[in-house]
């Protein structure tokens, strides 16, 4: 065995340094723990990946997700030569409070599109599972369907000490889900403000899902998140909830018409559907194609992507650096004195931040 193989191996028993989502799909479960007892190198994992083999590409996930620098430095690895497969997808963005039906829209628009000869991804950011470890998409009995379909991934949030973190892993994985050939990635995010703007900035369309009845401040939607979206959809518009629903669609209809024209040129959509009962599902995935068809016949499409590769440029670089900062050994030490000089006003915040960044240009080496 080279050494390569041997630390690999090694690498792919070790724990420590590596925090694992939980795995979906049973199947690729037994096959992972197969894959796993025997070597692999990395050029052997990105072909298998290539060819569509799950096995392959949740290893190069939990890759991306570790934090050990060797995992890191095969993950890189990975993604560049992954890079001119992936790219041939729609990414879309699905967001809204806890309760209001994701899993259960999820699994029945991923069905759906499976039908259709799609083959579906789906991600997550979860904000809270960097503090709690908790997990969106944990609640492996509300997708039961989708799990056990051979053209769906379903992979839970990484998890992570920064949402900055954790939304460049998922940002990585769609690159991995598309060389792995899935055309149709999911991101779903619970609607509480933060990670919606890290889940747009790496989808092409964001649908937002509402509900019929609660006001906008039950529904904790804030007024960036409805500006965000490229549809709203009324969900649990089925039994009673109908009438309700008719006029939260009115409703929404209003409020979508203070906002100003999108760059994409799109007008926003509000459409009703019951994830439960599978209503109104292939009408959404049609609006999106009409999406798709506009952004892509006025250039935003591709302009759009461009916009965010550069947002990923600066985003990592900031992550990168403020890790740096506070990771730094002096600042660590000095860090403490400061907060004191500021709580006690013998320095001004500005002074005292100029001074750590001083002792930060002079002992880091980045
Ligand atoms: P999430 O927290 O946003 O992922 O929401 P879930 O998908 O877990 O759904 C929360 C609850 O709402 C569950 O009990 C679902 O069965 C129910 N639910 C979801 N979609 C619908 C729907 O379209 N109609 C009705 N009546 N109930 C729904």
């Amino acid at each position: 065995m080279n050494k390569e193989n041997s630390s690999f191996r090694k690498a792919l028993h070790e724990k420590k340094g590596v925090e694992q989502p939980e795995h979906i799909n049973q199947k690729s479960i037994q096959t992972v723990q197969k894959f796993r007892r025997r070597p692999l190198d990395t050029s052997q994992l990105i072909k298998k990946l290539l060819q569509g083999d799950i096995p392959s590409l949740s290893r190069a996930i939990t890759l991306i997700e570790s934090t050990q620098p060797n995992h890191q430095e095969q993950a890189h690895q990975i993604i560049q030569e992954c890079l001119p497969f992936a790219n041939q997808s729609i990414r879309i963005g699905i967001t809204g409070v806890p309760g209001v039906g994701k899993s259960t829209f999820i699994e029945a628009f991923g069905m759906h599109l499976t039908s259709i000869g799609k083959k579906v991804a789906v991600l997550a950011i979860d904000p809270s599972s960097t503090i709690s470890r908790g997990s969106i998409l944990g609640d492996k009995t509300r997708m039961e369907d989708l799990v056990k379909d051979p053209n769906a991934f379903i992979r839970p949030s990484a998890s992570g000490n920064s949402l900055g973190g954790v939304s460049r892993k998922t940002r990585e994985s769609i690159i991995l889900c598309e060389a792995a050939g899935f055309d149709t990635i999911l991101i779903e995010t619970v609607g509480v403000g933060q990670s919606e703007t890290a889940v747009h900035s790496m989808t092409d369309f964001f649908l937002l899902l509402n509900l019929a009845g609660a006001g906008d401040e039950l529904q904790g939607i804030k007024r960036g998140i409805m500006e965000m979206a490229d549809a709203i959809v009324i969900n649990k518009a089925d039994g009673d909830n109908l009438e309700r629903a008719r006029l939260a669609k009115l409703d929404a209809n209003r409020g979508l018409q203070l906002f100003p024209m999108k760059d994409s040129q799109w007008k926003p959509k509000v459409l009703m559907a019951s994830a439960y009962y599978k209503k109104g599902i292939s009408e959404i995935w049609e609006l999106i194609e009409a999406y798709v068809k506009l952004t892509k016949e006025n250039n935003y499409f591709e302009t759009h992507r461009s916009q965010q590769n550069i947002y990923w440029l600066k985003e990592t670089i900031n992550e990168h650096l403020l890790q740096n900062f506070y990771l730094n050994e002096r600042i660590t030490r000095e860090f403490p004195q400061k907060e004191q000089d500021v709580l006690t006003h013998r320095k001004s915040p500005f002074l005292a931040a100029m001074e750590l960044l001083e002792l930060y240009k002079n002992t880091s080496k980045i």
